[in-house]
């Protein structure tokens, strides 16, 4: 008579799968403020563009009454607008890379501790890849 004594099958439980998982509503969260966050910078994006078409038709249009130190302002003007507006592009793809990354389960959570990182944090830096407490570890250092 052999007593089949097979109830310890599920001890292995303390071993973690490391799955990551947010819920679908807070995924959704992320989701609408990188979108959000991508649309306002977009809109700024377009203003700085009809700026700088702005400040280029000026630039073209009475170049021929301005002295030197009027042009030199006008083109540092034009030159700072376009810097502006290469930022804005990097940031809208960054943005939009972040909606991929949430888009594969791979955004939003903590490089250092693996925590997900809180929804405010992530609409406001789109970029963070570490959770406040890490953050603030790092710059300690
Ligand atoms: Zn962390």
């Amino acid at each position: 008579m052999t007593k089949a004594t097979g109830t310890r099958s599920a001890a292995t439980s303390g071993k973690s799968t490391g799955k990551r998982t947010r819920s679908a509503a807070e995924t959704e969260k992320i989701r609408v403020a990188l979108v959000e966050r991508r649309d306002e910078l977009q809109t700024e994006y377009d203003v700085s563009i009809t700026e700088i078409t702005i400040l280029q038709r000026d630039r073209l249009a009475d170049s021929a009454g301005d002295d030197q130190a009027d042009t030199g302002t006008k083109t540092f003007e034009r030159e700072q607008e376009i810097t502006l507006a290469n930022n804005l592009l990097e940031r809208i793809t960054q943005v939009e890379r972040a909606i991929d990354r949430l888009g594969e389960g791979n955004y939003g959570w903590c490089e250092r501790c693996g925590n997900p990182i809180p929804v405010e944090r992530l609409a406001a830096f789109p970029s963070a890849t570490l959770c406040v407490s890490c953050k603030q570890l790092e710059e300690r250092r």
